[in-house]
């Protein structure tokens, strides 16, 4: 309890306040963590070689149904905003500067209205088509078994290139990073929410951090990290609970 009240505290001093979440921050949502136990990791082969850069290039029509199977339930795209995204549009409501880097790729933050939001893992809401760049929307994904780009030339042929996922995959780029980085360097508080830490190269983001102790840290996560030291402040608990208790003290 003396951790939550400190906490509150200091979100009410800070003006900037940078949010990293991770996977723990959606679970509340009914979307399960892909790296634990009953996530899909344990139940699909060879997901890292599957849904990676490499395959996409070698067999982009397996790819496309290998990635469909995988992100069946997310690409189902029905799913809501939970009591920590809502907090974090209500931080933006009370006249702070947040912002919100996630690992996640289900969109959420945007559904819960966040106006700051970088997703440097991409997002599953959209797919460009390699040649032309243009973006499709989820609904379109959804539509295609193997989505392909239906744009037309001013020859008038269709671009027919197979789109790919915005996805970061495996292998591939993470976005923004630099960004991220530099939002967090000039935010007076930094908390990782629902996020173990384990998936680089994101998680040196608080490793960086250590050399700013201007900067307050929290972290809130079901359980321990290994990364758990670079915070002032540690609560291992629910993100809906915890976020609870804290809206008691603002
Ligand atoms: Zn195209």
């Amino acid at each position: 309890m003396k951790e939550i009240k400190e906490l509150a505290q200091i979100i009410k001093n800070a003006k900037t306040i940078t949010i990293f979440t991770g996977a723990g921050m959606s679970t509340e949502s009914g979307i399960p963590d892909f790296r634990s136990d009953n996530g899909i990791y344990s139940q699909e082969d060879n997901v890292e070689n599957y849904i990676s850069e490499y395959y996409f290039e070698k067999n982009p029509k397996d790819f496309w149904s290998k990635f469909k199977r995988i992100f069946s339930l997310k690409l189902m795209g029905n799913f809501d905003p939970n009591e920590g995204h809502l907090f974090l549009k209500e931080l933006e409501e009370m006249g702070k500067n947040v912002t919100i880097l996630t690992q996640n790729i289900d969109g959420l933050h945007h559904k819960a209205g966040n106006s700051d939001i970088i997703e440097l893992h991409g997002t599953l809401q959209t797919a460009t088509c390699p040649k032309c760049k243009t973006k499709y929307d989820l609904k379109f994904i959804n539509e295609h078994v193997i989505p392909r780009c239906n744009q037309t030339n001013k020859k008038g042929e269709v671009c027919n290139f197979i789109l790919k996922p915005d996805v970061v995959l495996f292998g591939g780029m993470v976005q923004h990073f630099e960004e991220a980085l530099n939002k967090a360097y000039k935010s007076d508080l930094f908390i990782a929410m629902g996020t173990s830490l384990e998936v680089y190269p994101v998680n040196q983001i608080p490793v960086y951090l250590n050399s700013a102790p201007e900067i307050k840290k929290a972290i809130i996560n079901k359980s321990p990290t290994k990364m758990d030291y670079l915070f002032d402040i540690v609560i291992h608990e629910g993100i809906g609970d915890t976020v609870a208790k804290i809206k008691q003290y603002l």
